[in-house]
């Protein structure tokens, strides 16, 4: 998940950047609404958190103009401003969550949570790399027209990794998120490594391009271009 923080405190927006990443989310900040908009027109995001008080043009502008383009990803507001009129106003001008500052990090990592979840509901139902296809309705996985069977832990695998490809994923991450196991022990690394393994087998083996790509000591990447 890439998040886009447009944040013109320095401090702020490196705090941000660095609990973000902590969490296992690609953030890229911009310090001011220019660089905001350069970034959302050569990448693509999941979630834009967006300062109010800008230098140039301000928070709200950014916020109308993204929505003219027809830029439907969640905006998050973060404002020093706390009176009902700018809260209003925030939202009718298209943003989907507002947090006060200063806040609580987890609160706003709970925010986010939720404005991604409620993204997924909407748009993706299917989720996509290269030619390697997921229903999440059907469950059905393809790979250019072959149809590939999985375990329910290997499909639950595969969409974690599909939701986070791009990205690099810790066993620490799967273990948490996919095993739901909070105490991560070697075992579980091992047990980890062994549905990895058969995962490549199933969706890479059989297929000149390979997507699952291992980071040594660290974790691993789906992606099309080997890291
Ligand atoms: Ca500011």
């Amino acid at each position: 998940m890439r998040i886009l923080v447009i944040e013109d405190e320095q401090k702020v927006a490196d705090a941000l950047k660095e609990g973000l990443t902590n969490e296992g989310y690609i953030a890229d900040i911009a310090y001011s609404g220019e660089e905001g908009f350069y970034l959302l027109s050569t990448r693509s995001y999941d979630l834009l958190l967006l300062d109010l008080m800008l230098p140039g043009r301000d928070g709200l502008e950014i916020l109308k103009t993204i929505r003219q383009k027809g830029m439907n990803f969640p905006v998050l507001i973060l404002t020093a401003r706390d009176t009902v009129e700018d809260r209003v106003v925030g939202l009718d001008s298209g943003a989907d969550d507002y947090l006060i500052k200063p806040f609580a990090f987890p609160e706003l990592l709970a925010r986010i949570r939720v404005l991604l979840r409620r993204g997924r509901n909407e748009q993706s139902l299917r989720l996509v790399l290269a030619n390697l296809e997921m229903d999440l309705v059907t469950r059905k996985v393809k790979r250019g027209e072959q149809n590939i069977t999985l375990t329910v832990r290997e499909f639950d695998l595969l969409e974690y990794l599909l939701r986070h490809q791009g990205q690099i994923v810790s066993r620490e991450m799967l273990a948490r998120d996919v095993w739901r196991e909070t105490n991560r022990a070697t075992p579980l690394d091992n047990l980890i490594d062994v549905h990895i393994a058969r995962l490549r087998r199933k969706i890479d083996d059989p297929f000149p391009k390979k997507l699952i790509h291992t980071i040594r000591g660290v974790g691993f990447i789906l992606s099309e271009e080997a890291p």
